[in-house]
């Protein structure tokens, strides 16, 4: 072992030494006393989003497979977030770091990925950013990442303080320790793995409810059990939802996938600040649509219990799109309508979607 491997590690950890936990908020719905809903906040992570902790494992694996030595340039294929957070942990180690990203990434996360050192690599259609990057990394020597390969087994699922380890831990003074459901869409789908391999390995009762937004392969893979559905062009909600299948994407720990329509995942985020105060990524308004379906299940079966979802970035990274009126507009999204049944649905319980 070189010391150069020895002191990469150990930065790394020292890192994770430093930080805290993230939150665990509570959400009060009038209309639902017996259910109670709760918010991971992973957007309070040194780089703002739930891939913060997929960067440190991604890095801490690749280390210790001998991947990645002294000086290796890291190359990524992201749609943003996860080239956000490997920025700043390639500069920690102070190694080169490419994302290869669509051209459509938010100028937010793109000025991120630069203010960390890294430097971007846009092309247009979606689909090709994994070539290009096994291209750029056979053509500089480098190493890539390939967080959707490698998301699903380079985080320790048993426990050791992953994302489900922290959340039941979080839960266990609460009226309903053990959660219901657990909801959360898909990028790489490798925390949907975490959380379906954790909640078995520990012998829980929660099921886990994976939220697909339009233009993505995953939901048509579920439900038909294909696993080479593909469709064209990016998905509408940053973060998550893919082009083709992603190898981290393990169906089978999953137990309830529901299909969301942009439109909703951006009111989702205009009503959650109304009731939370403050702004969220669209995939947080996606993941708040799948609870109030299934909040609105239980509440006519009369079941009581607890339901556990993410936010998994702040809203300032999306204020040119998501919460910008005239892009909203550009796009033909009227949320009004649906701001209208989530309001309806928090004070009354009646879940009504627009017609
Ligand atoms: C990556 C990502 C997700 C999905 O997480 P995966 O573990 O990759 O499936 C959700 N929201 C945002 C903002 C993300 O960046």
């Amino acid at each position: 072992m070189t010391s150069w491997l020895m002191q990469a590690i150990r930065k790394i950890e020292a890192d994770f030494n430093r930080s805290s936990d993230t939150h665990l908020i509570p959400l009060v719905l009038p209309a639902a006393p017996g259910i109670q809903l709760y918010f991971k906040d992973e957007s309070t992570h040194p780089t703002g989003s739930l891939k913060h902790r997929l960067a440190r494992s991604l890095f801490l694996y690749a280390l210790s497979n001998g991947w990645i030595k002294q000086g290796t340039p890291v190359i990524e294929a992201s749609s943003g977030s996860t080239a956000v957070s490997e920025a700043y942990f390639a500069r920690l180690l102070g190694l080169p770091f490419i994302a290869v990203m669509p051209a459509s990434t938010s100028c937010e996360k793109i000025r991120a990925i630069e203010f960390y050192g890294g430097r971007c690599h846009l092309v247009d259609d979606p689909a090709t950013i994994y070539d290009e990057s096994q291209r750029l990394a056979r053509e500089l020597n480098g190493h890539y990442m390939d967080q959707f390969t490698y998301a699903e087994r380079a985080t320790d699922w048993r426990g050791n303080n992953n994302i489900a380890d922290t959340i039941f831990r979080q839960m266990a003074l609460e009226p309903q320790p053990e959660p219901s459901w657990i909801v959360c869409g898909a990028g790489t789908g490798g925390t949907s793995a975490t959380f379906g391999r954790y909640v078995r390995y520990q012998q829980k009762q929660t099921q886990v409810c994976v939220v697909d937004p339009e233009n993505s392969a995953f939901y048509a893979s579920y439900v038909s059990g294909d696993a080479h559905c593909s469709c064209e062009g990016g998905s509408g909600v940053e973060g998550i939802g893919r082009p083709r299948v992603e190898p981290s994407f393990i169906p089978t720990v999953i137990d309830h996938m529901i299909r969301v329509p942009n439109v909703a995942s951006y009111a989702a985020i205009h009503f959650l600040e109304e009731v939370l105060g403050r702004k969220c990524g669209g995939s947080t308004g996606t993941n708040f649509y799948g609870v109030c379906l299934l909040m609105a299940d239980m509440l006519q079966r009369g079941e009581q219990g607890s339901i556990v979802t993410m936010i998994c970035d702040d809203g300032s990274r999306y204020l040119n799109s998501y919460y910008s009126a005239d892009w909203l507009a550009a796009g033909g999204h009227d949320i009004q309508p649906w701001l209208l049944s989530y309001r309806r649905f928090f004070h009354d319980g009646v879940w009504q979607p627009p017609q």
